[in-house]
């Protein structure tokens, strides 16, 4: 019976476009070789995850991926188009939207003002009104706390504004790196209903995290890094029983 739900998932999930296909990545740091032929695949509507340890290159996958900071070459194609030599702003114009680590947020600006920074974008400029709208639906704890500098929330809320500055960006891919670190459980649990919500509004999600179990329960698909190389991948459900991945987690 699990069985033929997960065999029903994977169906399903294999059907969709991929919306982004990373394919043989190898990244370096000057002479530091720290990916070793990385593919990611995301196809419309999923979420999927990078996991796995301390260094093992989750950052460094998805700084490839949006053009920031890292010196690599294989293919990198984003909605049908090779991306591989454009900058990083055009990654971002053309919706491939990265949410850093550590949130990355003006703390003496308020909330409004941090989201509205994200509508950068021609694409997002002319909606972001409507757009701040949806935001907003998605994240109703900032609707009193708008007017709040940010640097005065709690993490989980500054976690919030970040995911929300990338919302108004219009993504076509939302990149999440770390987006529970160094949160309270509570917290935790309500940035995973958050992903969560954003996947049934239709936009795919890009994950990284440590907290393994948690995401592996969200994630459509999920990728294991270790030491800047793919060792397992799968559906998320499946791998959370992994003997293997259970011994190493
Ligand atoms: P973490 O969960 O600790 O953030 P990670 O899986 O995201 O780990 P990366 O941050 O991608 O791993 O790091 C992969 C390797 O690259 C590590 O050995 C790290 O020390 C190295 N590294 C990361 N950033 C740089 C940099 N700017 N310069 C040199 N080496 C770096």
């Amino acid at each position: 019976m699990i069985d033929a739900t997960i065999d029903a998932m994977t169906t399903a999930s294999s059907q969709a476009l991929p919306v982004l296909a990373a394919t043989d990545i190898h990244a370096h740091y000057d002479d530091l070789q720290v990916l070793f032929g990385v593919s990611i695949e995301v196809r419309e509507k999923e979420v999927v995850t990078i996991v796995g340890a301390n260094g093992a290159g989750k950052t460094t996958t998805i700084n490839a991926i949006s053009g920031m900071g890292v010196r690599c070459t294989g293919k990198i194609e984003f909605c049908g188009a090779d991306i591989g030599q454009m900058p990083a702003h055009g990654r971002a114009q053309a919706g491939l939207v990265h949410v850093p680590e550590g949130r990355k947020l003006f703390p003496f600006m308020t909330v409004q003002e941090n989201i509205e920074l994200g509508a950068y974008s021609t694409r997002a400029r002319a909606d972001r009104k409507a757009t701040m709208e949806e935001v907003l639906t998605l994240l109703p704890r900032l609707k009193e706390r708008l007017k709040q500098l940010a640097g005065t929330l709690s993490g989980g809320e500054q976690q919030m504004v970040a995911i929300g500055r990338g919302l108004i960006a219009k993504p076509r891919l939302l990149m999440l790196d770390e987006p529970t670190l160094g949160l309270a459980p509570k917290m935790v649990a309500l940035v995973f209903e958050t992903v969560d919500a954003i996947r049934s509004r239709g936009i795919p999600i890009l994950l990284v995290e440590q907290n393994v179990k948690h995401c592996l329960n969200i994630a459509d698909r999920a990728y294991v890094l270790e030491n800047g190389r793919v060792v397992l991948e799968g559906p998320g459900k499946v791998l959370l029983a992994d003997e293997r991945l259970k011994a190493a987690y």
